[in-house]
């Protein structure tokens, strides 16, 4: 069989190899997309660990084994920035941009040829619902495309110099080696949305992958072999949580890694910055958000919900941009919250991401649920109203109910925390002034929402949100053209549009004198 199918028969085919306990790297899909089984991938060469050690990785739908891949340790992870940095060497200085941008657009193409393979990979091994799954492929794809053309751009400058026997000359030279870690709720993009800027600029990279999500990366490195980028300037080493920090601190603190590029936890993305500020190392950080997003009392309802449902619920309420904070006018409240009750009521289905008409697939495990249902039963005690869910979800122990809960008050963990869970917390408010105030009541800044139909409040209101994004009436708005990034503890650096490139280029000035 040459694609990967899904069904009972895998499921359970899954559950014996399960009982083998060791797969040893090999993997319950079948699938030439991983033809040496599913290994670590440094320097073009399909590797198992050093040490021999491997890790399992499950389907968080049916708790079933889905493969092994190598537990990578800081021997790996130094391997693969040698290989790295020995690939620079070529792909940083002897590759024209028109090449690397080839390379890219190739492998865009391949990726949008195995897009349906590639997206049963990422729901077996993330759960999100197929369809969104296939999404996360084009939208990463599309980074490949975009930075395919931004590769052939990245200009420098020629500036009038002060004497008349100078040129001064500005270049924007790669950074060297990237080393990315990156986290399990977008697999796919956001290796892509990093890589694909990184080799546009010439860069060459190492990337660790979350634990529970390592096959859509491998997944990248077969297709990257496959588009032909030369062997080291694309590495994915695995690793299981226990050498993670270990890996971090590694590729911080190398001299051979040039920049450090994360997206994941506020705590973690900290860490990271703080172990590469002895080698004055550019850290670039996509971290937690706290989105509000405002109805205003001329907003059109239906857009306001229908906005407020593609920002919470997708991802079943785990991306960093989610809505976590909605902030409902008191003059439209009530009908918002029937509004958007009847909507979660009828449009919104949980289950096995890979069964069709599914829109909400499982939380990533077990301890996601707990932390979502925790902070569910603290805003019912202290008088949170539950409109819809407000429980476990008989699907699984991964699943949580889609949920309302009206009435939050400050003093509610839920009101502070990142929920990342499919759980609509909505307060009412009176004034303008009081929610602005509200909604930068946080120390997160990634992304921020408000429906409105007065156009002064639309630029005010703009302006005044502490967000690195603003969605006006638009409850999704990333795309490879825009920059994405945040302020505050939300981040550091942006990602896609041609700030993308900035990232991963240095400005070198040359003065040429004696003219
Ligand atoms: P989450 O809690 O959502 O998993 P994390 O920030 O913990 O978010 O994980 C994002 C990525 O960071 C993953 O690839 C994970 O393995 C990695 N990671 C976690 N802890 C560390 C650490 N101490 N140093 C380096 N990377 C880490």
């Amino acid at each position: 069989m040459r694609y990967l199918k899904f069904g009972t028969s895998l499921t359970r085919r899954c559950q014996e190899q399960r009982r083998l306990l060791d797969l040893g790297s090999r993997s319950c899909f079948h699938s030439d997309i991983f033809p040496s089984g599913t290994k670590a991938f440094i320097n073009g060469a399909w590797v198992e660990s050093h040490s021999g050690a491997s890790f399992a990785v499950t389907n968080p739908a049916t708790g079933a084994t889905l493969a092994s891949v190598p537990n990578c340790d800081v021997k790996d992870a130094e391997a693969a920035v040698v290989s790295a940095r020995k690939a620079f060497q070529t792909w940083g200085f002897d590759t024209t941009a028109k090449e690397r941008a080839a390379l890219l657009q190739k492998w865009f193409n391949i990726l949008m040829k195995r897009q349906d393979e590639l997206a049963q990979i990422l729901t077996a091994e993330q759960g999100k619902p197929l369809a969104e799954a296939k999404g996360e492929i084009a939208y990463g794809a599309g980074f490949f495309d975009w930075f395919a053309g931004e590769a052939r751009r990245t200009y420098g400058q020629i500036v009038p110099a002060p004497v008349a026997n100078r040129q001064h000359f500005h270049y924007r030279e790669p950074s060297g080696v990237v080393a990315m870690i990156t986290p399990w709720n977008f697999p796919t993009a956001m290796i892509t949305r990093k890589t694909g800027a990184a080799l546009a600029a010439g860069c060459t990279v190492v990337v660790k992958p979350a634990e529970d999500t390592p096959l859509s990366a491998l997944a990248l490195a077969s297709t990257a072999k496959e588009a032909g980028i030369p062997d080291g300037v694309f590495n994915v080493v695995t690793a299981a949580r226990q050498n993670t920090a270990a890996v971090g601190k590694l590729w911080c603190e190398s001299p051979d890694v040039d920049v450090i590029s994360f997206t994941g936890s506020t705590a973690v993305g900290k860490i990271l910055l703080h172990q590469s500020a002895d080698r004055v190392k550019r850290v670039c950080l996509e971290l937690g958000g706290n989105a509000p997003l405002i109805v205003f009392p001329s907003a059109d309802l239906d857009k306001a919900v229908a906005g407020t449902m593609a920002s919470k619920f997708r991802g079943s309420g785990q991306t960093c941009v989610c809505v976590n904070r909605i902030f409902v006018h008191s003059s439209v409240y009530d009908a918002y919250l029937d509004k958007l009750k009847s909507a979660i009521v009828k449009d919104l289905k949980v289950g096995d991401g890979s069964q069709a008409g599914i829109t909400q697939g499982p939380l990533i495990n077990e301890l996601a649920v707990k932390k979502v249902s925790g902070l569910v039963e603290d805003a019912r005690k202290k008088g949170a109203k539950v409109i819809v869910g407000g429980a476990r979800h008989s699907a699984g122990p991964s699943f949580y109910e889609p949920t309302l809960l009206a009435d939050i008050k400050p003093q509610m963990d839920i009101a502070n925390t990142e929920i990342f869970g499919p759980v609509a917390a909505v307060v009412k408010f009176d004034s303008e002034e009081q929610v602005i105030k509200l909604a930068n009541n946080t120390r997160m800044g990634l992304a921020g929402y408000f429906f409105s139909q007065d156009v002064a409040q639309i630029f005010r209101v703009a302006r005044r949100l502490e967000v690195g994004m603003v969605g006006v009436n638009e409850g999704v708005m990333s795309s490879a053209e825009a920059a994405f990034g945040g302020v505050k503890e939300s981040g550091l650096g942006r990602e896609g549009a041609s700030q993308g490139m900035d990232e991963f280029t240095e400005w070198k000035y040359v003065c040429l004198g004696g003219l």
